[in-house]
């Protein structure tokens, strides 16, 4: 187990949630998962709310739920995103991040996602002054 999790570097990648936070308000967050989901929309969304991410002022909590096992993950955002940033975007940045899971460069995949996302949300929750990081940036395991 510890070299499935491992393919998941995970102070890089939390390193990459700081830098684009960095720039906005949008909360960012990744989980892992060990199981195969049946119902991976339902799971996702789940963990969503689980993890607190509907609750964010701004409604712009992202989440990027991965489950390797099942070769899958959702990017889900909250209504505040969707109101904003289109479907084009999401699956844009879905497909790049599928490019590198399919070569197993799963923590590049993750980062190249955040980068991508991070810019995305920049442009529309640009982050205040008094930001505040409203959600931990840390990768969950489960
Ligand atoms: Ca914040
Ligand atoms: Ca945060």
């Amino acid at each position: 187990m510890a070299s499935f999790f491992s393919r998941f570097d995970s102070e890089r990648i939390v390193a990459a949630i700081s830098a684009a936070e960095r720039r906005t308000s949008a909360e960012l967050r990744v989980h892992v998962t060990k199981r195969v989901p049946e119902d991976l929309d339902f799971r996702a969304l789940r963990r969503f709310h689980l993890l607190g991410m509907a609750k964010t002022e701004q409604r712009n909590g992202v989440l990027i739920y991965i489950a390797p096992r099942a070769r899958k993950f959702r990017i889900l955002g909250d209504e505040g995103i969707h109101a904003k940033a289109g479907d084009d975007f999401w699956k844009g940045v879905a497909s790049v991040m599928e490019a590198h899971f399919r070569k197993e460069q799963f923590t590049e995949g993750v980062l190249v996602g955040i980068g991508l996302l991070g810019e995305e949300l920049a442009r529309h929750f640009p982050r205040a002054r008094d930001d505040k990081d409203e959600l931990p940036n840390k990768i969950d395991e489960e």
